[in-house]
């Protein structure tokens, strides 16, 4: 093996070359240089070990370092390092696809991969304005997400997603997407059931204003990730897909994040009890073992294409990468082997129960989420409700929380794209210990800075 590359010199290479996501190039020599991952915890070159509170992002669902899943990507690799699914196919994709639709609920047998959650929500977006073209009703291509929701990045996902300041310098973005009310709840007026009315009411607002014959789909995550896991209140996706039903609309569940054990199901809508025409996924498809993402279409959204001469005009090189869908099957094998869907339903309530400690916390407002994927929503004072200024707000989660709980060993997410939260989503290998010392840490850092800020 070649002599690796020095600490330092990394540094100097990052500094000059490197470009980060959503990260200011002043600072990209001095950011953490994680060098090995092992189960819920990984390493940085100098050999410090961190909990790592967020899966990587979101998708180190069967934890780091499995060789079961490194031999997957080996042995693929030997055989059959790629070909493409444009005019063939390969065993590792039929197979995925084959094994995603027997696990995806009702009809939703036919997969479209791509290489990750953007490019699978560009994929439904361009599928439903087709098969509408194809139904006859070429006037349907709106689609509908909700405030501060992250959808992805490229332009069309850009334009689902509803962070205005990651949105708003790209415009023009892809005409046709509108935002409805999400489903935020605390300090809101309205709760429960009575939430989950008026937020859906807002996206049947929004189809009414812009005709039902103008708009094509819903897109939704079971629990909204931006803004500090959002979880649905009672009925709201029972309410959703009644209005989509009403209206010819086609809803997208968007389970980048959610599926595959997140929220203890192998689907998250699975969890709420409604029934998506599209699935969008990415991330703990392969546990982040190699870039994958999949749209899994209902037999009812495939059938203009099947036995006919249209054709889905959309392709990406690497859809269906064949090491990806090698190790997406040895990581769903391990989930199911490992019942680790289960295993985050045994243990969600003892990480709710360890989290909410943090409520004699001045600062810890809310503690929501569901499985393993929480947010904590953090306040001036949680018994007055006072919010934080912008300028506070940038302090505690920039100048102290971030780099405080990271010097105490825990990776986790601080974001303010609505009210300052902290987020977390541990592998789901994770239980009683680990949810401890996330806890612990957090408590330090959060006390911490209520010392600093009065
Ligand atoms: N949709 C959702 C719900 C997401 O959370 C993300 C990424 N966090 C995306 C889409 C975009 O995925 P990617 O970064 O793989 O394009």
């Amino acid at each position: 093996m070649a002599e690796r590359t020095s600490k330092a010199e990394l540094r100097q290479l990052a500094r000059k070359h490197l470009w980060p996501c959503f990260s200011p190039l002043s600072e990209t020599g001095s950011y953490p240089v994680i060098v090995s991952g092992d189960g819920c915890y990984v390493f940085d070159d100098d050999g410090k070990r961190y909990l790592d509170g967020l899966a990587g992002l979101f998708l180190t669902n069967v934890g780091h370092g499995r060789k079961e899943l490194a031999d997957a990507a080996y042995e693929q690799a030997n055989k059959l390092h790629f070909f493409p699914l444009w005019t063939f196919a390969h065993p590792s994709a039929i197979e995925l696809a084959a094994k995603l639709a027997s696990l995806a609920p009702g009809d939703l047998n036919r997969v479209f991969f791509g290489s990750g959650g953007g490019d699978a929500v560009e994929t439904a977006w361009k599928l439903v304005k087709q098969y509408f073209r194809a139904m006859g009703q070429p006037g349907r291509y709106k689609v509908i997400s909700r405030n501060i929701a992250y959808h992805g990045t490229t332009l069309g996902a850009l334009a689902i997603t509803g962070v205005p300041e990651i949105r708003d310098r790209y415009a023009p973005l892809a005409p046709g997407a509108f935002h409805a009310r999400n489903t935020h709840a605390y300090l809101q007026k309205e709760q429960g059931e009575e939430l989950a009315e008026v937020c859906a009411n807002d996206i049947e607002r929004i189809i009414l204003e812009e005709g039902p014959e103008t708009v094509a789909a819903v897109f939704l995550e079971p629990v909204q990730n931006a803004g500090g896991c959002l979880v649905p209140p009672p009925t709201y996706f029972q309410r959703v897909r009644e209005i989509c039903d009403r209206h010819g609309v086609l809803l997208v569940s968007d389970e980048t994040i959610c599926a595959f054990g997140r929220l203890g199901h192998m689907f998250a809508c699975n969890r709420y009890g409604y029934q998506p025409d599209i699935i969008t996924c990415a991330k703990g498809l392969t546990s982040g073992y190699a870039p994958l993402g999949a749209a899994i279409v209902s037999d009812r959204l495939a059938e203009p294409f099947v036995d006919s001469d249209e054709t889905f005009m959309h392709g990406i090189t690497y859809s269906g990468h064949p090491i990806g869908c090698a190790i997406a099957l040895a990581n769903i094998e391990v989930l199911e082997c490992e019942n680790l869907p289960g295993r985050v339903l045994q243990y969600e309530d003892a990480f709710r129960s360890e989290l909410e400690t943090l409520y004699d916390l001045k600062f810890v407002g809310d503690i929501r989420g569901a499985g393993y994927f929480y947010g904590i929503e953090l306040v001036k004072d949680s018994a007055t409700h006072e919010r934080f200024t912008e300028a506070e707000r940038n302090h505690l989660l920039g100048g102290i929380l971030s780099p405080r709980t990271f010097e105490l060993g825990l990776i986790c997410r601080t974001e303010d794209k609505a009210e300052p939260v902290i987020q977390l989503s541990p592998p789901l290998i994770a239980g009683p210990e680990e949810f401890r010392e996330i806890v612990r840490i957090l408590r330090q850092a959060i006390t911490e800075a209520q010392e600093i800020m009065g």
